[in-house]
């Protein structure tokens, strides 16, 4: 599947237009923004890492019943996606507190939540994504309630089944960012699950294993990105994937 124009290019990938108008393809670039894109830099090779932990995730979903947009990997850094109108609104699930939560409510980084927290954000740069709710949602008119419940269903469902995969990984799942859109009108899980969109703690040494390495000039970031690549496929990043997944 060739890709044809670009159609739009983000902090962290590029998309693609197709010949089919129902497929994209989304390149994963090694930039690294931070905080409303205020902090800028590059980790080496995370494209390539974030295409195939991603492609990994989507897969895994898949086998348990959570369809994606995501159809195959085309190379080291590019996957192929259904073309989904994007909701704009960001879905965050979390386990343990940590980065705005904690600020927001007092609570010290790592205190464990009884019982998950789900969260939306407006998708709006210019306001700095804030944190908004349902009533929000309806009154701004970003998505149906029909849409809100689908979309907070699948992503505590995906949050469920991720935190028992990474589990066996010695991996623990404190939070993560979820993207829906619309596919010919049924709601679809989109974007990307990585470590640039989920919080990872090394479940032995507590050690994080995701994008705070960045935000917090913590060092080691791509080292981080590579140990989960790791421990999701046994392997390291490939460069030439002509694969037929
Ligand atoms: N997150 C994201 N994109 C954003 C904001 C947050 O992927 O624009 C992810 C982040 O990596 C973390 C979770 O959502 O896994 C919760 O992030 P939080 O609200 O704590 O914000 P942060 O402190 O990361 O700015």
């Amino acid at each position: 599947m060739d890709k044809q124009q670009l159609l739009y290019e983000g902090k962290a990938k590029k998309v693609y237009a197709t010949a089919d108008p129902d497929l994209l393809v989304v390149e994963y670039k090694d930039d690294a923004t931070a905080f409303n894109g205020l902090k800028r830099g590059q980790i080496a090779d995370k494209g390539l890492m974030n295409n195939q932990i991603a492609a990994h995730f989507f897969r895994v979903l898949a086998g348990n019943g959570v369809p994606s947009h995501f159809v195959r990997v085309l190379s080291g850094r590019e996957m192929l996606v259904k073309r989904l109108s994007i909701l704009p609104v960001e879905v965050v699930v979390r386990y343990i507190a940590a980065g705005s939560l904690s600020k927001r409510l007092g609570l010290a980084e790592g205190t464990p939540l009884p019982s998950p927290v789900l969260e939306f954000y407006y998708k709006k740069d210019e306001l700095g994504d804030p944190l908004v709710n349902e009533y929000h949602i309806r009154v701004l008119g970003l998505a149906a309630p029909q849409q809100v419940a689908e979309i907070s269903g699948q992503a505590l469902q995906v949050g469920k089944l991720l935190t028992a995969y990474l589990r066996e990984k010695a991996i623990v799942l404190v939070d993560f960012k979820l993207e829906f859109g619309l596919f010919h009108g049924q709601v679809l899980l989109g974007d990307e699950i990585s470590p640039d969109t989920c919080r990872f703690w090394d479940a032995v040494s507590g050690e994080k294993l995701d994008k705070d390495r960045f935000r917090r000039d913590l060092g080691g970031v791509g080292e981080a990105y590579a140990e989960v690549l790791r421990r999701l496929t046994g392997g390291e990043p490939e460069r030439n994937v002509e694969s037929n997944n």
